[in-house]
């Protein structure tokens, strides 16, 4: 990480948690409260221009314009709802887009962050993989997409919830790197339990995570309570059976004391009838986990359409019934390309018809 004169990449001073940073800076020669400050800059004060560092010496300053860059994507498109949840497409220094949500809510605004360009997972019913993975998401990107909402609205971000584009277990030393920036005191000093990560159940990495005891809100994408059922909306299933994923579950929340919540996307004749309800509380019952029930927002191209709401609050009632905790999520932004990947991959056939209509 010595900078040299040759040096062709740039170190991106956003990815360095708060210890990289001081040890960069200290290889620059500089005192160590030097770092102290440029991070507070960089996650505080949520400065895009190394120029805007009012404190450091001008030499130091043109030294990082230099070698240095701080990320910071671009607006490139915004869709605002009647609710208040606002869609943004964000365009990144190498051009490629993803999204980023925010949605207010009575306890605070809450960012929904993407964590890859794309995702490899594949599941059946989800606009954000079926162009497959381009490339993982740094920490300082991730961040960055907290502090644009911030930036544009001049509103605080409160809450944090990792279910955007792309598998946060997929991108996990990046990931973690983000959640050490975002709550740390010197940064926006986000709690841990203010922020969720939603996972298609990557089963090592769950249990990696469990090892680092974070009071974050683990989310286990289910969808389903058997494999059959389970395999054909997930391609991860194969991979991560639920004899395997369940397992994992309970490890977590014996390792971290903390509670997870089941995400269950309703899709309409084939994960919807009281006997599938049945079979999730005898697969989930007693962990105390919490169910969350939505209807799947239909994508182009998938055979599946949603359950009607009545047929949703019948399937929660029965749950309840059993024993599990399950409550209907509220469905923000319904009128804005709402499930994620849909506006990016709306963005790029639009970018592609205009480039085949180009005459030039
Ligand atoms: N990869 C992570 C997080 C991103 S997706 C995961 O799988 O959990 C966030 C949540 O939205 C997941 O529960 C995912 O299964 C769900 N989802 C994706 N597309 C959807 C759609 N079209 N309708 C409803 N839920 C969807």
């Amino acid at each position: 990480m010595t900078p040299t004169t040759q040096q062709t990449r740039p170190v991106c001073l956003s990815d360095l948690t708060q210890d990289r940073l001081a040890e960069y800076i200290a290889s620059l020669g500089q005192p160590a409260f030097r770092a102290k400050q440029i991070y507070k800059w960089l996650h505080q004060k949520l400065v895009t221009d190394f120029s805007a560092m009012t404190d450091q010496p001008k030499a130091l300053i043109e030294q990082l314009q230099q070698t240095c860059t701080i990320a910071s994507p671009s607006i490139r498109r915004k869709q605002c709802s009647q609710d208040g949840t606002v869609k943004y497409l964000l365009q990144l220094a190498d051009g490629n887009c993803i999204e980023t949500v925010l949605m207010r809510y009575h306890y605070g605004n809450s960012v929904c962050v993407s964590t890859q360009v794309g995702c490899a997972m594949g599941c059946r019913f989800c606009a954000s993989t079926q162009a497959g993975r381009v490339r993982d998401l740094t920490a300082g990107e991730i961040a960055s997409e907290i502090y644009t909402v911030q930036r544009d609205t001049g509103e605080r971000v409160s809450h944090i919830v990792l279910m955007g584009i792309g598998e946060p277990l997929h991108n996990f030393n990046n990931v973690m790197d983000f959640l050490e920036i975002i709550s740390s005191p010197g940064g926006l000093n986000i709690g841990m339990r203010n922020i969720s990560l939603s996972t298609c159940g990557l089963v090592p990495k769950i249990d990696e995570l469990a090892k680092r005891k974070l009071q974050l809100t683990l989310s286990i994408s289910l969808h389903a309570p058997n494999n059959k059922m389970r395999s054909s909306m997930m391609p991860v299933n194969d991979a991560y059976p639920l004899e395997q994923l369940i397992p994992a579950c309970r490890r977590y929340q014996q390792a971290t004391g903390r509670r997870i919540s089941f995400e269950y996307s309703m899709v309409r004749g084939v994960n919807d009838s009281p006997e599938t309800a049945r079979e999730l509380a005898r697969l989930i019952r007693g962990m105390g986990a919490h169910v969350n029930l939505i209807p799947i927002n239909p994508v182009d191209g998938s055979p599946y359409s949603a359950t009607d709401d009545k047929n949703i609050r019948r399937f929660r009632d029965l749950l309840e019934q059993l024993g599990v905790n399950a409550t209907v999520r509220r469905r923000l932004g319904a009128d804005i390309s709402a499930a994620c990947g849909q506006l990016r991959r709306e963005d790029a056939r639009q970018s592609s018809a205009m480039e085949r209509n180009d005459p030039t």
